[in-house]
């Protein structure tokens, strides 16, 4: 296991639902530590850069809505397999396959709108570094 960085992002929903407490109390209970925390409301051009793997979707349109709906709170986090655990603790993309205990399985409802991003791989991890922190 290697210490890595991996990039969090709390989306719209959970900040809206004042859930940022809990989830960065989860984060840092797991032993991974935030090196990095700002809150912005992001810019449509980065967003579509972000889920630009998704752009056929036909859900593509109303993510980019939902992600400048109001503000994020970005992060870097570090520790011993940072991608891996932070996708353990983040839970399934849709909330109804999210166990309970996870990020998602208790906060989200909805595919839609699923409280946290977290980095699916290390590279993927760098570049979502550099896009969101510069
Ligand atoms: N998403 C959505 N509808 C879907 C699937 C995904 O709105 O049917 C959104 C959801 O916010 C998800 C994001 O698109 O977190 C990115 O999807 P991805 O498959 O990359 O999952 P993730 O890496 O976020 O778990």
């Amino acid at each position: 296991m290697a210490i890595e960085k991996t990039f969090i992002m709390i989306k719209p929903d959970a900040v809206r639902d004042r859930k940022i407490g809990e989830i960065v109390a989860r984060i840092e209970r797991s032993g991974l530590v935030i090196e990095r925390m700002e809150m912005t409301t992001l810019e449509r051009a980065t967003v579509e850069e972000h889920y630009a793997h998704l752009a056929d979707k036909p859900f593509f349109g109303g993510l980019c809505d939902f992600m400048t709906s109001g503000p994020v709170v970005k992060m870097v986090v570090s520790g011993l397999s940072a991608v891996a655990k932070m996708r353990t603790l983040m839970g399934a993309t849709n909330p109804l396959d999210a166990a309970p205990g996870t990020i998602r399985g208790d906060f989200a409802v909805d595919v839609n709108a699923n409280v946290i991003h977290g980095s699916d791989c290390l590279e993927n991890a760098e570049i979502e570094i550099k896009r969101f922190f510069g």
